[in-house]
């Protein structure tokens, strides 16, 4: 199918896409399109205007502060942040999501902004959003506010940024002393959306754990933190009694759906077993903080 109409706009500065947001009612940006297009050439949303910001000088870019804290801008494709010397050092828990989305042509144009703004429950950004923490850069003709991860993700493709506002970019803090973190997920094809995917992120202190994320995604309407599980974990080696415990609450906790794929206890099985894998790897790593 094609899409229905619509108008379209390509500003060449910010300040010019934020007055188009503001000025219409039923404006989307445009962003990579990767999701944007499909959705519209399924008939499933139809914007009266797309706002391509594409032509914006200084959103491509990745910026790293002194501390080791990493601010990615609204037109840093997932190709860039996979190939990102400076994210692979600093953050690289957020490298470790990149080759898990979709395929190389689809990261070249997709964006990771573009990701955290779309919001798929089954989408790996906005889960490593989670589990570090990360804070969304949101403007508009407004003014700029920042929204912490934990409260951007709302509900099923939705989030807390108003129609007229732009995610101009994502920012990652610096990671604590002795963190590790990976990205686990099983889906049925390379490139396909995980049935079930975890963003882990723990802290060491020596061989014990004194902080633990455990961001889940695929499993319910949007990503989600296990904190029973979470509490589990710490003050632990991650020993077997411990994860056994933790993959216990996170079956208790979650509540996966159902679909064509996999029903939910399969999902929640997949949950457990992601939990039990990045927990093992982690631990057994015994390199510099991640
Ligand atoms: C076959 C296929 C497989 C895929 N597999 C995966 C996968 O495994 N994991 C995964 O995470 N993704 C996957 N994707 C989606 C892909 O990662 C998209 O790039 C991403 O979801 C959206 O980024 P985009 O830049 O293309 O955004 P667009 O498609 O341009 O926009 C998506 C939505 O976000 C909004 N938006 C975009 N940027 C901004 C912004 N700066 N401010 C405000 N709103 C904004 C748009 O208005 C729109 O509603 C897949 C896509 C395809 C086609």
């Amino acid at each position: 199918m094609k899409a229905p109409p619509f108008a379209y706009a390509r500003p060449t500065t910010l300040d010019s896409a934020l007055e188009l947001l503001a000025g219409n009612d039923d404006a989307k940006v445009l962003a990579g399109g990767q999701s944007l297009l499909p959705v519209m050439n399924l008939r499933l949303g139809a914007p009266a205007l797309l706002v391509d910001i594409s032509r914006i000088p200084m959103l491509d870019r990745i910026v790293v502060d002194d501390d080791g804290a990493v601010t990615i801008g609204a037109l840093v494709t997932h190709a860039a942040v996979e190939a990102s010397p400076e994210i692979a050092s600093h953050q690289p828990i957020v490298a470790a999501a990149a080759p898990h989305i979709g395929h190389r042509a689809i990261r070249n144009r997709g964006t990771c902004v573009g990701s955290i703004a779309h919001a798929d429950p089954a989408a790996e950004m906005p889960a490593v959003c989670l589990a570090t923490d990360a804070m969304m850069i949101a403007t508009s003709t407004r003014g700029d506010r920042a929204i912490p991860a934990a409260d951007f993700f709302t509900g099923f493709l939705e989030t807390d940024l108003a129609d007229d506002e732009l995610l101009a970019a994502v920012r990652f803090p610096a990671s604590p002393v002795g963190a590790r973190g990976t990205v686990v997920e099983v889906a049925r094809r390379h490139g396909d959306y995980a049935l079930a995917g975890l963003a882990c992120r723990l802290v060491f202190d020596g061989d014990t754990i004194t902080d633990a994320a455990l961001a889940y995604f695929g499993v319910g309407p949007h990503a989600q933190r296990v904190a029973p599980a979470e509490a589990a974990l710490v003050g632990t080696s991650g020993d077997d009694d411990a994860l056994d415990e933790a993959v216990r609450l996170v079956a208790a906790t979650l509540d996966p759906p159902a679909d064509v794929h996999g029903s939910a206890n399969y999902r929640r099985h997949l949950a457990g077993v992601l939990c039990r894998r990045a927990v093992t790897e982690l631990r057994s790593e015994t390199g510099e903080a991640r």
